[in-house]
């Protein structure tokens, strides 16, 4: 392990829409790949990590119409999206010739098990990456709220959320070309701001479990790999 690194147990999160490419919608192998190999590189730094990852590439809870008369049949179809994309992801960490599990906030045996922080720590200190599916279990949160809780649980130095964005601004930079771009920013003031980089209850788990959160682009390749060397185009929250 390099003495070096900032951050030494990770809990990384990839947004869902980062696994489609260019497609517009779904699963890029390619994509998945990429992402897979730069994991790779980071494990045999001797970083551990956990990955949580979204699932809007595929599905959302409010944007399904029967969501109308029951909006948690949405929010678990999301969270099935979210299972999906953790087997892709299980099946390229695998091919990068990685020691990988998932671990499921929903029980689904027969695809894989389901989430207990004590065999996900021992998972860790083997070295074997864990992949934490179906966000917090729980309707009407995000995976980025379920990345902040397994952050905690895990004992994370960090959260790592993995965008198409280079950082946080204080506007979309696609929509306003002169918003204002920070390098690092505190919890309290992306709650006083209201930014939109997380939601507030991610947020306020972080904040409150002290846990600094690096925003980067995870569709420039390299900058994970960066990030975790403590250099590279991200902010950090803390
Ligand atoms: N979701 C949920 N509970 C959770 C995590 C996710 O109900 O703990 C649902 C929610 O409907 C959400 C969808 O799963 O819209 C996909 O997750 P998210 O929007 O966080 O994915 P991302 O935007 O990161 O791709």
């Amino acid at each position: 392990m390099n003495d070096e690194l900032p951050f030494k147990n990770i809990l990384l999160k990839v947004s869902g829409e980062a696994l489609m490419g260019d497609q517009g919608f779904g699963i890029e192998r390619e994509t998945i790949e990429r992402i897979c190999e730069e994991i790779a590189a980071i494990v045999s730094l001797g970083v551990r990590i956990g990955i949580v990852v979204g699932g809007g590439n595929l599905f959302r809870g409010k944007d399904v119409k029967i969501a109308d008369e029951n909006r948690v049949a949405g929010h678990h179809m999301g969270m099935l999206a979210t299972v999906m994309n953790s087997i892709a992801l299980h099946d390229g960490l695998l091919e990068a010739g990685l020691d990988a599990r998932i671990m499921s906030a929903i029980a689904m045996p027969e695809i894989c098990d389901s989430f207990s922080q004590r065999e996900a720590r021992k998972s860790f200190d083997k070295g074997e990456v864990v992949i934490f599916a179906a966000g917090t279990g729980a309707p009407y949160f995000t995976t980025d709220t379920g990345a902040a809780l397994r952050a905690l649980e895990m004992d994370c130095d960090a959260l790592l959320k993995g965008t198409n964005v280079d950082g946080i601004y204080s506007a979309d930079p696609k929509k306003v070309p002169n918003a204002e771009r920070f390098d690092e920013i505190s919890h309290n003031e992306v709650l006083e701001k209201g930014l939109e980089v997380m939601d507030v209850a991610a947020v306020s788990l972080t904040k409150q479990g002290n846990i600094p959160v690096v925003v980067f682009s995870i569709q420039t390749p390299g900058a994970l790999f960066e990030v975790v060397n403590g250099k590279g185009r991200c902010t950090i929250v803390r």
